[in-house]
C-alpha cells in the first residue's frame, strides 16, 4: 500500500526536501530484477522487512544522498537524474515512503501530518483486515535465520540440480504406479477415510506436512542466500499449522530462483506423498497404510488444490506472478479493473496506471478470475461449515458477504460517484446503476432457470421369468448371449440326452406290437381286450411324454425380455435334471430403483419432479429414465441399503458406531420408482437420479430453500 498524496500537498513536500540534507539509512539493500524487459530496483528494508519497488534512476539519486548537500544540489550536480525533476510523482512517492520508514534520516522538517494521518489510518484498516478471514489468522513465533542457517548446511545436498533431476523421476514414476494402482486406492479411501482413528492420524499429519513445506521454502531462500525474518502458527480453519516468511526471496535477482523458493514446498509435498504412494503399494500392516494414505491426501490433493492453485494468494500466485514477471499482480489486477470499470460506467478516462508491454491481459485475465474464485471459495467455506455447526456458519457466511461484498462494493460506488459528481457526470451514473439493479432483478426473479435435484439410487433387478430345464440332460449349446434381448418363443439353449431317442424307439416298437396283439384278442376274445387297451393308452401317453421331453431339450423363453446366465462357459456340458435353474429373463418391470433425497432439501423437492433421469455408476455414459415414482412422505435416518452407506463404499456417510453401516447421519425421503429400460439394461448396483423440477426463477428458488432451512432450524 502507498499513501495516496493529493497534489497542492505534493508541491509543498517537493519544496521541503529541496531544501533539506538527507542521508539513506546504511542498512537498507539494492537488488535488481528485470520485469517485461524493464530494469527495476528492490529496495529492501531488513530490519522491518519491507520491500519497495522503483527505478534505476531513483536507485542513483537514492545512493547520491550524502546527508551534507541539500537534495536540489545533488539533483543539479548530475543532469542524468534531470527525469526525475521533470516526472516527480515516482520520486516523491518512495521519498516519502522511506521518510515514513525512517529509512532517510536528516534535517527535514516538513509537517505532512496530513499525509501520515491517512497513511495511519491505512494502517490500522490493514490491521483490522487480519481479520477479514476469520479461518486464517497469523501467530508470529521467532526469528528462525541461524537455525536455517545451519540446517541448510546439514541438507545442502537436498537443494541442488541434482536433486531436482531425483524429484522429477520420482513424481514420473509416482504417476505411473498412481494409475495402476487408482481403484485399489479408491477402494481403500472409501473404507477407511472416515474411521475414527485415521481422522486422528489426519489431524497429526497435517501439521507435520505442513511443517516440512515451510522448511523447504526456508531452506531453498538459504540456498541463494536470503534471509529468513520470521516463523509462525496459522489457525487454518482453527487447526493450527506452520507457516515460515520467505518473502527474502523477493531480493533475488533471477526469476526463476524466486519461482523455485514459493513452488519449494508444493515440490516437497509431492515427493512426501510419491513416497508415501510407493510404501502404501508395498505394505500390508492397516496403520502403515492409513498414514500413507492421509500423507498422500495431504500431500498430493490438498497443497496442489490449495497451494498450487494461482487464483488463491499463496505459493503458486507468487509462482505465476514471478513467472509473468507482474509484481504485485493480485492488486494491480483488482485496480486495473476497477479503472476499466470506471471508464466503462461513466466513459471518464481514469488516471493512468503504470503498465508494461503485455500487461493489460493479464491483468483483467487474473482479476476476473480470481475474484470470482475467491468469492465463491469463501461463501463454500462457509456454507460448509454451516452445514455443520448452523450459527457459526450463518454468522460466517454474513461476514463474508459483508466483506467481500457490501464493504468494497459500497466503497467502490461511494469512489465512483465521487469520480461522476466531479465530472457532471451523475445522470449517467444513476442510470447505468439502475440498469444493473434492473438487470439484477431480472436475472434472480424473472427468468426462470432449468433446476433439478441430485440423489443416490440404489438398483434392484427382481428375479424375472426363470430359464428351467425342460428336461434332464446335459447343456449342449447355449443359443444367445447373456444380456441380450429376446422375445417370447424364442429359443435360448439346447440341451443333448442321447437316451430320450432310444427310449422313444423301444416306446414306439411296443406300441405297434400292442396294437397287433389288441386287434387280434377283439377279433377273438373280446372280454380280454380290455387290458391291451389300457397298456397301449399307457404306452401311447409315455410316447407322449417322450416326444415332449425331446422338445423341451430346446429350452424357449415364455416371456420378452434380456437373457441373464450366470457363468456360461462354465454350464456348458453339465448335467442338468428337469426343473433345474439355468438363468433368468428379466422383464421390462424387472429393474426397481430407490432414491433417498435429503430432507433438508425439503419435499418441496419431490412434489415438483417433471422427468428422473439416471446414471448407473457401472456405465455412467449411459442415461436412462425412471417412471411411477413414489416418495415415502416421512424422510428417516435408517437406509434401505447398507449399499448406500459409507461404511460400504456408498456415498451416504453414516455413523461408524452403528455395526450395520445402514445409520445414516441425517435422515432422507425414500422414492421408488421403476426403471424404464429400452434397448441396453444396466446390471444392478449403485447409481444416482437426477430429478428435473419446472423451471424456477433462481432467486425465489434460493428464497425458497432459506425459509425451508430457517423453518427447519428453529422448528417453526
Ligand atoms: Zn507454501
Amino acid at each position: 500500500m502507498q499513501p495516496a498524496i493529493a497534489n497542492p500537498l505534493d508541491e509543498k513536500l517537493w519544496q521541503a526536501l529541496q531544501t533539506s540534507h538527507l542521508r539513506l539509512a546504511s542498512h537498507v539493500e539494492f537488488s535488481q530484477q528485470l520485469h517485461r524487459g524493464q530494469l527495476w530496483v528492490i529496495i529492501h528494508d531488513p530490519v522491518r522487512n519491507q520491500f519497495y519497488k522503483t527505478t534505476p534512476e531513483i536507485q542513483q539519486l537514492l545512493q547520491s544522498l550524502d546527508g551534507k548537500r541539500r537534495l536540489d544540489e545533488i539533483l543539479a550536480a548530475q543532469p542524468a537524474l534531470q527525469t526525475i525533476v521533470q516526472e516527480r510523482a515516482q520520486a516523491l512517492k518512495i521519498l516519502a515512503q522511506l521518510l515514513e520508514a525512517g529509512l532517510l534520516q536528516g534535517d527535514f522538517k516538513y509537517d505532512y501530518g496530513e499525509d501520515l494521518e491517512r497513511q495511519r489510518q491505512k494502517n490500522r484498516l490493514l490491521g483490522k483486515m487480519r481479520w477479514q478471514r476469520p479461518w486464517m489468522l497469523k501467530m508470529p513465533l521467532f526469528n528462525p535465520d541461524r537455525q536455517l542457517d545451519w540446517l541448510y548446511r546439514k541438507t545442502r545436498l537436498i537443494w541442488s540440480a541434482p536433486a531436482l533431476l531425483v524429484w522429477l523421476l520420482t513424481m514420473v514414476a509416482a504417476l505411473v504406479a498412481l494409475v495402476d494402482h487408482f481403484p485399489q486406492l479408491k477402494a481403500y479411501w472409501s473404507t477407511r477415510f472416515l474411521d475414527p482413528v485415521n481422522l486422528l492420524l489426519l489431524i497429526l499429519v497435517y501439521p507435520l506436512l505442513k511443517a516440512v513445506h515451510e522448511l523447504s521454502h526456508g531452506l531453498t531462500t538459504k540456498k541463494w542466500g536470503g534471509q529468513v525474518y520470521e516463523v509462525g502458527l496459522m489457525f487454518l480453519v482453527f487447526m493450527p499449522v506452520p507457516y515460515v516468511d520467505a518473502s527474502g526471496s523477493t531480493q533475488f535477482p533471477i526469476k526463476q530462483q524466486r519461482m523455485l523458493v514459493a513452488a519449494a514446498g508444493v515440490m516437497t509435498e509431492l515427493f512426501c506423498a510419491a513416497l508415501a504412494l510407493f510404501i502404501w503399494i508395498a505394505s500390508d500392516n492397516i496403520l502403515v497404510r492409513d498414514l500413507c494414505m492421509n500423507v498422500m491426501i495431504i500431500g498430493a490433493v490438498s497443497s496442489v488444490v490449495f497451494n498450487g492453485n494461482p487464483l488463491l494468494r499463496f505459493d503458486a500466485y507468487y509462482v505465476l506472478s514471478d513467472w509473468l514477471e507482474i509484481p504485485n499482480l493480485g492488486s494491480r489486477a483488482s485496480l486495473y479493473l476497477s479503472k476499466r470499470w470506471q471508464q466503462i460506467l461513466l466513459g471518464v478516462e481514469p488516471e493512468p496506471m503504470p503498465m508494461a508491454e503485455g500487461e493489460k491481459k493479464w491483468l483483467l485475465l487474473y482479476g476476473i478470475l480470481s475474484g470470482t474464485y475467491r468469492l465463491i471459495l469463501s461463501f463454500t467455506i462457509a456454507l460448509y461449515i454451516a452445514g455443520h455447526y448452523f450459527f457459526i456458519g450463518v454468522l460466517l457466511a454474513l461476514w463474508a458477504a459483508v466483506l467481500q461484498i457490501v464493504l468494497p462494493f459500497g466503497k467502490g460506488l461511494a469512489k465512483l460517484y465521487e469520480v461522476a459528481k466531479t465530472h457532471g457526470r451523475r445522470p449517467r451514473f444513476f442510470l447505468a446503476y439502475g440498469a444493473i439493479l434492473a438487470a439484477l432483478y431480472a436475472g434472480l426473479f424473472v427468468v426462470p432457470v432449468r433446476h433439478a435435484t441430485q440423489a443416490e439410487a440404489l438398483l434392484r433387478v427382481d428375479g424375472g421369468y426363470q430359464i428351467k430345464a425342460g428336461a434332464e440332460g446335459f447343456l449342449q449349446e447355449i443359443l444367445v448371449h447373456n444380456g441380450e434381448q429376446v422375445t417370447a418363443g424364442q429359443p435360448l439353449l439346447v440341451l443333448q440326452n442321447s437316451a430320450l431317442p432310444a427310449q422313444l424307439d423301444a416306446v414306439l416298437a411296443q406300441i405297434a406290437e400292442m396294437e397287433i396283439l389288441l386287434s387280434r384278442y377283439l377279433t377273438t376274445v373280446p372280454d380280454q381286450a380290455g387290458f391291451y387297451r389300457d397298456q397301449l393308452q399307457r404306452l401311447r401317453q409315455e410316447e407322449s411324454d417322450l416326444r415332449e421331453s425331446l422338445a423341451n431339450l430346446t429350452v424357449t423363453s415364455a416371456v420378452a425380455g434380456r437373457v441373464e446366465i450366470p457363468a456360461p462357459d462354465d454350464q456348458l456340458g453339465r448335467y442338468f435334471a428337469k426343473g433345474d435353474l439355468l438363468g433368468h429373463v428379466l422383464t421390462k418391470d424387472a429393474h426397481r430403483l430407490v432414491a433417498l433425497v435429503p430432507e433438508r432439501l425439503g419435499d418441496g423437492v419431490l412434489r415438483d419432479v417433471q422427468r428422473a433421469r439416471v446414471r448407473m455408476a457401472t456405465d455412467p455414459g449411459h442415461e436412462y429414465s425412471a417412471v411411477d415414482l413414489q416418495a415415502v412422505p416421512q424422510a428417516v435416518a435408517q437406509l434401505p441399503d447398507a449399499y448406500f452407506g459409507s461404511r460400504r463404499g456408498g456415498a451416504i456417510s453414516v455413523d461408524i458406531s452403528d455395526n450395520s453401516g445402514t445409520r445414516a447421519l441425517e435422515p432422507y425421503f425414500q422414492v421408488e420408482m421403476r426403471l424404464d429400460v429400452q434397448d441396453q439394461p444396466p446390471l444392478a448396483g449403485r447409481g444416482r437420479v437426477l430429478f428435473v423440477h419446472s423451471d424456477e426463477p433462481l432467486g425465489l428458488r434460493w428464497l425458497r430453500q432459506l425459509r425451508h432451512l430457517l423453518l427447519q432450524r428453529f422448528e417453526i
